[in-house]
């Protein structure tokens, strides 16, 4: 198994982020920040960001990261109060820093993809962040394309166990783990059994233009899941498959946008969290996720996750 030191750098790191997320959810009321890309960004990505990224670069100087966020136009002038709040949230969590400091941080996650390296979503799910619901920090350890070590915090997670706040941890090999971010004790946790037909539930995207909700409920219902469906922001529904809560995740290509691909950072923490407590993760032609090539997984279409018994019943509703 070994990654010993990788595991507890990232879960610590993890940690540590979903801290400065709670806070800034917590003290202000947190703000879209429009990236050029038209998608949001928070104080609270920026923050998370820096924190792992400074514990990876310590740690493993020689490993690049792979993070959602970058800091080109947090340095702009126009942002400098903007800079100057992540940084107030990232002192809190670390004791005092700069912003350069923390601008290099961040930065630190432009790396990319080798043949030993790291992937980060700061924050996944920044709709779900912003409107108060689900979201995940996500953090994986790739090395030759396959995934080796995930580490997954949700901080608004509860799966009805109490606070809210599960960490899932999953080392290639060696099972996956689940714990309160608050601290506790770990359990390890595996997908639906075959025949359990309570927990026959399927989790989507709240966000209807980030899959093909249509086709999903029919794909669903073909491979016997009369229930509707639980709509969870973020990696947390592959929590949510690991945890036996869900047997499958269908996120189908959306008609509104035909050509999207898929970006690594949303899927690898959460890949290696669900294969490792006996699920499966592929695309929706049944081909293996490509963790390897670029950032964009341009080879595969759409992902299917489920407790792996009805895998091929989903790929067969889909031909
Ligand atoms: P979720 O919370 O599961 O809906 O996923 C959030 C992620 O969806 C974000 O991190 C985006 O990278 C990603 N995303 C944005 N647009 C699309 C799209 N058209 N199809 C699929 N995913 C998308
Ligand atoms: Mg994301």
């Amino acid at each position: 198994m070994g990654y010993e030191q990788e595991l507890a750098v990232a879960q610590a790191a993890v940690i540590a982020a979903a801290q400065l997320c709670e806070a800034v959810r917590r003290d202000m009321v947190p703000e879209a920040i429009e990236k050029a890309d038209k998608s949001p960004v928070t104080v609270a990505d920026y923050g998370a960001q820096a924190i792992i990224c400074r514990a990876l670069s310590e740690a493993f100087p020689a490993d690049p990261v792979v993070g959602e966020e970058d800091a080109a136009e947090l340095r702009s002038p126009a942002m400098a109060d903007r800079l100057k709040q992540v940084t107030g949230f990232v002192t809190t969590v670390l004791g005092s820093t700069t912003p350069d400091q923390v601008a290099q941080w961040i930065d630190h996650g432009n790396g990319a993809p080798a043949r030993r390296f790291w992937t980060l979503d700061p924050i996944d799910g920044t709709k779900g962040f912003l409107r108060g619901d689900q979201y995940a920090i996500a953090l994986a350890l790739i090395e030759d394309g396959d995934l080796k070590v995930g580490v997954l915090g949700c901080p608004a997670l509860s799966l009805n166990q109490g606070n809210p706040g599960l960490l899932f941890t999953a080392v290639r090999g060696g099972g996956t783990w689940m714990q309160p971010i608050a601290g506790g004790e770990a359990k390890q946790v595996h997908v639906v059994p075959p025949g359990d037909g309570d927990r026959l539930r399927f989790v989507e995207s709240v966000e209807a233009s980030h899959g093909n909700q249509a086709e999903q409920e029919a794909v669903a219902a073909a491979v016997g899941i009369t229930q509707s469906s639980v709509r969870m922001d973020s990696q947390a529904k592959y929590g949510a498959v690991a945890a036996g809560e869900a047997a499958l995740y269908l996120r189908l290509p959306s008609p509104k946008y035909p050509d999207y691909r898929e970006k690594i950072w949303d899927h690898a923490a959460g890949a290696i969290v669900v294969e490792e407590a006996g699920g499966q993760v592929t695309d929706m032609h049944g081909k293996p996720l490509d963790f390897y090539s670029a950032v964009k997984m341009m080879n595969n279409r759409g992902v299917v996750v489920s407790n792996g018994t009805i895998h091929n019943d989903v790929m067969t509703a889909l031909k």
